[in-house]
């Protein structure tokens, strides 16, 4: 206590007399702009790590940095009011949810509660976050230790910033356009940064790499697979390709039918450069970014199905050419021209307006 009396004298005479005009304009009124609700670990401090000064931030703390559901809320909620005030009254601009690493009620919500039998409050307050322990033991049930420490840690933000949603007046103010706006923030206290969770990403990314990392194996097989049977269709094309060639040379062109078989050789060619894309896509996708030309770079899944339907068109549009230089039966080359103008149009519609993964 004398510790804190001191601090308390050392502040009085030195910073609040140096900012004297400062505290004087801050204690007409507060304007904060920030709802900042962290948790109440002593080794947090929210001005600090934010390097905001007094006035700036709206704090609530609590053990876990929890925010109970709208329909959780019994009798007296002092995090509820705070939230109502902030919204309402101080008409906040951002709700910040701050949790940070090495968080013990993110490591007590993994404990038996038996063990707080002596602390009902706090087994009661913490059973908001089982929630949180839930989807990890469903979507990660592999996690342990320190890697499940941190996905807690950072999942229970993100499901914060859901039950903050819960609140029917802070989904108005959300509704109403940029008025106000919602994010999480992780301070890790070893590392001394804090990292912006804004999208509800962690669990999943967690989770995939995990999942892509136990099947990158099968998918090196379904690359190597398409690569090998890619290169085995354009050498099976390029010899085909030479001999009809040859044939035309030795025939001085006299044999027209040549001339088809040429045209069908460049379905192979369309498939094998199908077999390679995916080939390329898969790899770029699942395993490693690899420097290519632009037009075989793949972001997402709906670059790779994009680029395959250009495939898919050029080897109908080749498939019809040929129908069109044998001439056999004019009507039906007719409505096979209509019917790949028509599945041709849906797939470039599809290339354009499809939406991005
Ligand atoms: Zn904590």
């Amino acid at each position: 206590m004398k510790k804190l009396y001191k601090g308390i004298h050392k502040f009085q005479e030195s910073y609040f007399k140096k900012e004297e005009d400062f505290f004087k304009r801050i204690s007409k009124g507060q304007t904060p702009e920030v709802l900042f609700i962290t948790c109440s670990d002593s080794r947090v401090d929210p001005n600090l790590v934010t390097q905001s000064k007094p006035g700036e931030l709206f704090i609530v703390r609590n053990v876990g940095n929890i925010i109970p559901p709208y329909d959780a809320i019994k009798d007296k909620n002092s995090v509820a009011a705070a939230i109502e005030f902030a919204v309402l009254d101080l008409k906040v601009k951002d709700i910040i949810v701050c949790g940070h690493s090495n968080c013990g009620a993110m490591q007590a919500i993994f404990k038996d509660e038996k063990e707080f039998d002596k602390m009902p409050h706090l087994r009661d307050w913490l059973r908001l976050a089982l929630p949180v322990k839930k989807m990890i033991e469903k979507y990660c049930p592999n996690a342990h230790g320190e890697s499940r420490q941190r996905i807690a840690e950072e999942e229970n933000i993100l499901a914060q910033l859901q039950n903050i949603q819960t609140y029917p007046f802070v989904v108005q103010a959300l509704k109403k356009g940029k008025s106000i706006s919602t994010a999480g923030i992780i301070i890790s206290k070893q590392a001394g940064y804090a990292l912006i969770i804004q999208r509800r990403i962690c669990l999943r990314r967690l989770c995939m790499e995990k999942i892509l990392e136990k099947s990158r194996n099968l998918i090196l097989i379904a690359v190597v697979s398409s690569l090998a049977a890619s290169i085995a269709a354009f050498l099976w094309g390029a010899a085909k390709t030479a001999t009809i060639i040859l044939n035309l040379v030795v025939s001085y062109g006299k044999d027209p039918l040549a001339a088809i078989a040429l045209i069908e050789l460049m379905d192979t060619f369309l498939i094998a450069t199908a077999l390679f894309i995916f080939a390329v896509g898969m790899y770029e996708l699942f395993i490693k970014d690899i420097n290519l030309p632009e037009w075989l770079v793949i972001h997402n899944l709906h670059d790779l199905k994009a680029k395959l339907g250009s495939v898919i068109i050029l080897v109908m549009a080749v498939t019809f050419l040929k129908h069109l230089v044998e001439w056999r039966d004019p009507q039906g080359t007719l409505f096979y021209g209509i019917a790949i103008a028509v599945v041709s149009a849906s797939l470039i519609a599809f290339s354009h307006f499809g939406g991005k993964d």
